[in-house]
């Protein structure tokens, strides 16, 4: 390289603004010059449900940085409306059309980063480009919707898409007075949640008078009859009008550039790029939704369009770039969302994406604890599904879902799943307590009391999955009044406090399956019978998770 290294950035917000800036304080001679396509650099997308929304009332308010901040503060040239349209590897330049001016020009460099992000899956349906169907990318797109909702007063709206943005979308566009139906193909929502997990969710959306259509695609899109109506069609036959469409189906990595320039791409369509995030071309780093990353957990690629990685990618190739050791650790889909007041929170591997990677010496345990202590006023229940390997406790996963502390648990497993954590960590972990923000015993650690109890053989497990083959007898250990209220087919209510006077009734031959409300009871429940010589199995999570398989 020369003396004063060149460092050309193609995209200029999360990953590519994070990577300017900390090039720059890495390197004060460097020429670091930004090509924007879009009129931002540096804006918050993970804001514009909440623009649309008016929850975030003034526009300006996305706006990170700008390009004369860039310049002044950081001497950088962020160039907006600036496309790269070819990059020419070989002799190291781009070609950039200026698109306000229609001016193309060449740019050489030492060093190429490419930031250039996802953009929205759009499928080939007729109709996708009607008037009033729109994405949500940028903040054009969040201005276009606003004007669309301000001018035709849409009553209704459609969400194709029922995950992170589909959902945020659902909540902001109910905000504006719009009734919203949202269409999922799959059969839940929150494609990141194991379906009993998103059972919360989905009857928390209702409540919220989402119409929710699961287990359904849209295959088409058109006019209707009235002039600002829009009719979506479905595989299922429905025909369901409105006054707008969001389609929220995704991300697909913007890779056109970079295949053209001749760089590996993977088999998920994003920049292969190795651990100090440079490509198959020694001078070109890649950052952001556009690459594949290894998930940690599983040790596969994947695409983890987050904002969190693309920054740390960012800086973390700004640093390769300037001969730092540097490695970049993974992905393990840290994510949360809200959605009208309940927090939706998951880290690592779900059970289903184990079970489609062929794994099964993995256990889960399910629990529904308060926020904090019980007796201190406002306690929220939360529902925490922990996933670990039977061979050794290392965490897998973990899923939560409540009003409050959700997001709080999710980045302790987190953080022990990066450190290669097991469930014995999280029994012995040492956390804040004080009656308003927790308990003695953490939802964390009574989550890893329970795997680690499952793990030594002091509560075997039952998978709700099997219930309507087991040949088990099941057993409610409520109290008669619960049980009167609602209870499992074919399970006898044996309370826990009358337990140990009806031994007699209870089978010796036969497995029994104790369940009760949360779990805490059958708990009690398996180590009575199991220290009397019952074969006994904990149903993790009680009748509230029975419910989340039995929606
Ligand atoms: P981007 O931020 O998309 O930036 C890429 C830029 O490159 C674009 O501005 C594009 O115009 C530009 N570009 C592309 N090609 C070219 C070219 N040839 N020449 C010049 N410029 C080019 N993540 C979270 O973790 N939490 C959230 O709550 C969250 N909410 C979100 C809500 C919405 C509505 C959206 C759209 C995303 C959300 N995300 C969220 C995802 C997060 O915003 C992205 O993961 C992150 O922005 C990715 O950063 P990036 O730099 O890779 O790509």
């Amino acid at each position: 390289m020369n003396d004063t290294r060149k460092v050309i950035i193609i995209g200029g917000v999360a990953a590519g603004a994070s990577c300017a800036a900390r090039l720059r304080r890495l390197d004060e001679r460097a020429q670091i010059t930004v090509y924007e396509r879009g009129p931002y650099v540096s804006f918050a997308n993970c804001g514009l449900p909440y623009y649309i929304g008016d929850v975030i009332q003034e526009e300006e308010d996305l706006l990170v940085a700008s390009p004369e901040l860039f310049l002044k503060q950081f001497n950088i040239d962020a160039r907006v409306l600036h496309e790269v349209t070819r990059i020419d590897a070989e002799r190291r330049e781009v070609i950039v059309r200026d698109l306000a001016q229609g001016r193309i020009h060449r740019d050489w460099y030492d060093a190429l980063v490419l930031a250039p992000g996802a953009a929205p899956v759009r499928p080939d349906w007729p109709g996708l480009d009607l008037p009033g169907v729109f994405t949500l990318r940028t903040i054009p797109d969040s201005r276009a919707i606003r004007r669309w909702i301000d001018e035709n007063k849409p009553r209704r709206a459609i969400v194709i898409g029922g995950s992170y943005i589909g959902l945020e979308m659902a909540e902001n566009l109910t905000r504006r007075g719009i009734a919203v139906t949202v269409v999922e193909a799959l059969p839940q929502v929150m494609a990141a949640l194991d379906p009993e997990m998103a059972e919360p969710v989905v009857r928390h959306l209702e409540m919220n008078r989402i119409d929710l259509q699961l287990g359904d695609a849209v295959t088409s899109l058109e006019q209707g009859a009235s002039g600002a109506g829009r009719v979506a069609r479905t595989q299922g036959g429905m025909r369901l009008e409105a006054e707008m469409v969001v389609v929220a189906l995704g991300v697909r990595p913007e890779a056109a550039l970079a295949r053209d320039a001749g760089l590996e791409i993977g088999e998920l369509g994003g920049f292969r790029v190795n651990e100090q995030m440079r490509t198959s071309d020694a001078h070109i780093w890649a950052v952001g939704d556009a690459v594949e990353v290894r998930n940690i957990v599983t040790g596969r690629w994947c695409l983890m369009p987050l904002a969190g990685p693309a920054n740390r990618q960012g800086r973390l190739a700004a640093d390769a770039i300037c001969g730092r050791e540097v490695r970049f650790a993974g992905v393990q889909g840290t994510s949360v969302c809200g959605v009208f007041g309940l927090t939706v929170a998951a880290t690592g591997a779900s059970e289903k994406v184990l079970r489609r990677d062929g794994a099964s010496d993995y256990a889960a345990v399910y629990l529904h604890p308060y926020h904090h202590a019980t007796y201190y006023p406002g306690a929220k229940r939360l529902h925490l599904k922990l996933i670990f390997s039977r061979k050794d406790g290392r965490i897998l996963g973990a899923q939560a879902v409540g009003e409050v502390g959700v997001e709080k648990r999710i980045d302790v497993i987190a953080m022990a799943i990066q450190k290669g954590g097991t469930v014995f960590d999280l029994e012995q972990s040492e956390l804040c307590y004080a009656p308003q923000y927790g308990a003695a015993k953490d939802p964390i650690n009574m989550a890893g009391m329970l795997a680690a109890n499952v793990l030594r053989s002091d509560m075997p497990l039952a998978d709700w999955r099997l219930l309507e083959e087991t040949q088990a007898m099941i057993i409610d250990v409520r109290d008669p009044d619960e049980f009167a209220a609602g209870h499992i087919d074919g399970a006898v209510n044996v309370p826990l406090t009358e337990l140990r006077n009806r031994l007699e009734e209870l089978p010796r031959e036969r497995e029994i399956w104790v369940h009760c409300a949360v779990g805490q009871r059958a708990y009690y429940a398996a180590r009575v019978l199991l220290q009397r010589g019952f074969r006994v199995r904990n149903l993790s999570g009680g009748y509230l998770t029975y419910w989340g398989f039995n929606p």
